[in-house]
């Protein structure tokens, strides 16, 4: 035991913890904790709060009691360095959950606590900002963070900076769904869709031979033959300038048709899209296909096409959880990303030993040849458990791979309960009996997360006799792309040292296998016919098992690549929302105005300091404006950007020099446009006839964003000729000349972007 814990146990022995030191504060809130719900903290717990108010991921095994380490960490937060706290849950439900259930703690140690849902009223989020601590998700605040840079006329209710952030289950919400943005737009200039309808049936006759898919990104892409079919079809050249929008929908509308599929990339509820999480496997409502894709699904479905504004502004929750000024997390699985938690976010990774020995058994990989075999082995093992009434939990890879067992189980007699795309609240009710005599649950990837599976049910009155068939059976169905996600599955089983048990099944022909191509690795052991039963080669098997790790690089290096084009417009971002508040909010003026020649005029009709705050509204307004344009042009650009590695040019380079160019030319025009506005105020009887351009109405959305254009391979190799290696070599040689001997981050703001030149800026 550290010397730390000892003074916190001494402290809180005698009961002398009325000060605000960290030891006191601890020892404060586990008195609290014994008295209020009669739980007495471990040790374990006590190691992982001090690791948590470092500003550590903490990983702790799943029921080794995370919920109540979090307590302690906020309160140290609020009362010994003075700063709100931020617990970033999992979903709603779990917002809810730890709320009530640590509130008495809080309470005790006169710490003013809130939680924020999706259903939580705007009016009620002000005050609910200005407590010590707050659980929310982090999907609920970082629209609230979205939201306070479209609002006008009310006073922000969104803390300017944001302190200490606590994430709960981090690994799923700072790794699996990191690359996620939270997007806001609003209703200033609606898009229009383009006949989306028109072009799906169209595309309808570019069947097999017109496309190919990239592998990789699972985008489709016209063949030759495909283009000129298309050419035909829509009376215009596919790759003519100006085609470009038409040849991106036409794109999306087979990807719709042919790649996605519904109940597995998403349901069909209500007549509407909903997204299934491809980590979780649940229905994600509120999140959309980038870009086309959406109303090419909507197509496909004779759904009414949606229309969702403009996009004013969005931040992928990677980003969003680096504005804390302190971050933490906790998850059972944390070890294996280390590397990632520290290179992107620059935090240490702390792992605390479980209180009791781990008595699950974990068994190794069991591989058989298809999936037909794989899928008779998981109900012979269902089956073996359900005929001692042991319970099992089965982690599937799909809602459809869930419904096909089910159905399965059924033939067989045996009863099972489903759960996938219902509701939270729903899920944690059926995952908490999952621990049951004789239940058998089949649930997609993590769903039901952070919920405890007791043995012998939620208040273990029959646990007993659920240990003596061996505890809790997890069968995981097929690789995912991280072991770390299997690991988590395992892990539902023997919480707080009981006895549990965990397979994990794969199939030569899972995804996973085949697109890290085990075949080639295995070489000659590799299956030549069909083979009955487990398959017991041990290079094979031993292959099998670093497919999932090289699977898991690539996902990793995927991720830092995609950061080195995601940096640059968080900077911007960064910058442009920073000034439109301290505009909104009177700390700084701006003066563009001043410098015009109208505005001797425009003193002459008004009064200086109510025009003062219009101008700063104005510019607040025209910043939105801005925002958007630049959110449209790397869009563009993020489409077009694989035409830089044609010509050997570092692409990543070449976009962030685009944005930066463009960032700049587009602030330099802010000048003139500011003075077009004066103008129209000018015209105005009085300043309150002047309208400011402002959305009537926002919405707030997820994207399904990740950065597969960024992935894409060069597909118009017919633009690799001597032209563009020659052009690309001279803008070269420019640039070595102009950026002489000066350092390198000056180098690359003044490099004139290849990129930029072949596009050209855009409007
Ligand atoms: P985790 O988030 O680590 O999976 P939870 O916070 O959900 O775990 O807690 C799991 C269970 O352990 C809960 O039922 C909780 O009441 C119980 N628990 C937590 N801490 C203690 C403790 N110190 N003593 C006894 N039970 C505890
Ligand atoms: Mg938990």
């Amino acid at each position: 035991m550290s010397t730390e814990i000892e003074k916190i146990k001494a402290l809180a022995e005698s009961a002398e913890c009325s000060g605000n030191t960290l030891e006191e504060v601890f020892a404060r809130c586990f008195l609290a904790a014994q008295k209020e719900l009669d739980i007495t903290p471990f040790d374990e717990q006590l190691a992982a709060a001090l690791a948590l108010t470092k500003g550590k991921m903490v990983q702790m095994q799943t029921g080794e009691g995370k919920t109540l380490c979090a307590v302690f960490a906020a309160c140290t937060e609020a009362l010994v360095n003075g700063g709100l706290t931020h617990i970033l849950t999992f979903n709603d439900y779990l917002a809810k959950r730890d709320y009530n259930w640590m509130k008495p703690i809080y309470d005790a140690a006169g710490v003013s606590v809130g939680c924020i849902t999706e259903t939580t009223p705007k009016e009620e989020r002000r005050e609910l900002y200005k407590r010590q601590v707050l659980y929310c998700t982090i999907k609920e605040t970082g629209f609230d963070y979205l939201r306070s840079f479209v609002l006008f006329d009310e006073e922000p209710y969104f803390p300017e900076e944001l302190n200490f952030a606590i994430v709960d289950e981090a690994d799923s919400i700072l790794i699996d769904e990191a690359r996620i943005p939270l997007v806001i737009a609003g209703d200033v200039a609606v898009h229009e869709n383009g006949g989306m309808d028109e072009i799906y049936e169209k595309a309808a006759a570019l069947g097999e031979g017109c496309f190919s898919v990239d592998e990789e990104s699972q985008n489709a892409y016209l063949t030759d033959a495909g283009a000129d079919k298309a050419e035909k079809i829509f009376g215009r050249d596919m790759y003519a300038v100006g085609s470009e929008d038409l040849l991106a929908k036409v794109c999306a509308c087979i990807k719709a048709r042919e790649i996605l599929k519904e109940d597995k990339d998403y349901i069909l509820k209500d007549g509407n899209i909903v997204l299934i999480d491809e980590f979780t496997g649940r229905a994600a409502p509120g999140r959309v296909f980038p870009g086309d894709l959406q109303s090419a699904v909507e197509a496909k479905h004779g759904l009414k096409i949606s229309s969702r504004g403009r996009i004013m502004g969005s931040i992928a929750l990677q980003y969003y959880a680096r504005l804390y000024r302190k971050l933490s997390g906790m998850t059972g699985t944390a070890e294996q990303s280390r590397e990632e938690f520290e290179k992107i976010y620059g935090i240490l990774t702390e792992v605390i030993p479980t209180r009791l020995p781990v008595a699950r058994i974990d068994h190794p990989l069991e591989l058989y040849y298809d999936g037909a075999e794989k899928r008779k082995a998981i109900l012979a093992a269902i089956k073996e458990a359900a005929d001692i009434k042991r319970p099992v939990l089965v982690g599937s890879e799909s809602i459809s791979e869930s419904e096909s067992i089910a159905a399965d189980l059924e033939k067989a007699g045996i009863k099972c309960n489903v759960l996938n795309a219902k509701n939270d609240f729903e899920e944690a009710e059926i995952i908490a009996k999952a621990g049951e005599r004789g239940t058998v649950t089949i649930s997609t990837n993590m769903a039901g997360r952070g919920v405890d599976i007791k043995l012998g049910g939620a208040d273990c009155h029959d646990k007993d006799f659920v240990v003596s068939v061996g505890g809790l059976l997890v069968l995981s169905t097929s690789p995912r792309e991280s072991s770390r996600i299997t690991m988590q599955l395992r892990g539902r089983a023997g919480r707080q040292g009981d006895v549990g048990e965990s397979r994990a099944f794969a199939a030569l022909d899972d995804p996973i296998l085949l697109n890290n191509n085990l075949k080639g690795l295995a070489g000659r052991h590799y299956p030549s016919e069909k083979t009955k039963g487990v398959l017991d080669d041990k290079v094979l098997l031993r292959e099998a098992e670093r497919v999932q790790r090289i699977s898991e690089n690539n996902a990793f290096e995927d991720r830092v690549q995609l950061m080195k084009y995601t940096m640059i417009g968080e900077k911007h971002r960064d910058i442009t929302f920073k000034r439109r508040n301290s505009l909104l909010n009177g700390s700084y003026s701006s003066e563009f105005w001043q410098k015009t020649a109208l505005y001797e005029k425009a003193l002459e009709k008004f009064p200086e300091d109510e025009l003062q705050i219009l101008q700063n509204r104005v510019l607040a307004a025209l910043l939105n404006e801005f925002w958007s344009d630049y959110l449209d042009y790397t869009t563009y650009l993020r489409e077009g950007i694989h035409l830089t590695q044609i010509a050997g040019r570092n692409p990543a380079e070449e976009y962030n020099i685009a944005c930066e160019e463009y960032y700049e030319s587009a602030a330099a025009s802010i000048a003139e446009r500011m003075e077009e506005k004066l103008r129209d105020v000018l015209k105005c009887e009085k300043l309150s006839d002047y309208e400011i351009d402002k959305p009537t109405r926002t919405y707030t959305y997820l994207l399904n964003d990740i950065g597969e254009e960024f992935k894409a391979k060069p597909v118009l190799m017919g633009m690799l000729s001597d032209d563009y290696e020659s052009a690309a070599a001279k803008l070269n040689d420019d640039n070595s000349q102009k950026s002489g001997e000066s350092d390198k981050s000056a180098e690359t703001t003044e490099k004139k972007g290849f990129f930029g030149k072949l596009f050209g800026k855009k409007k």
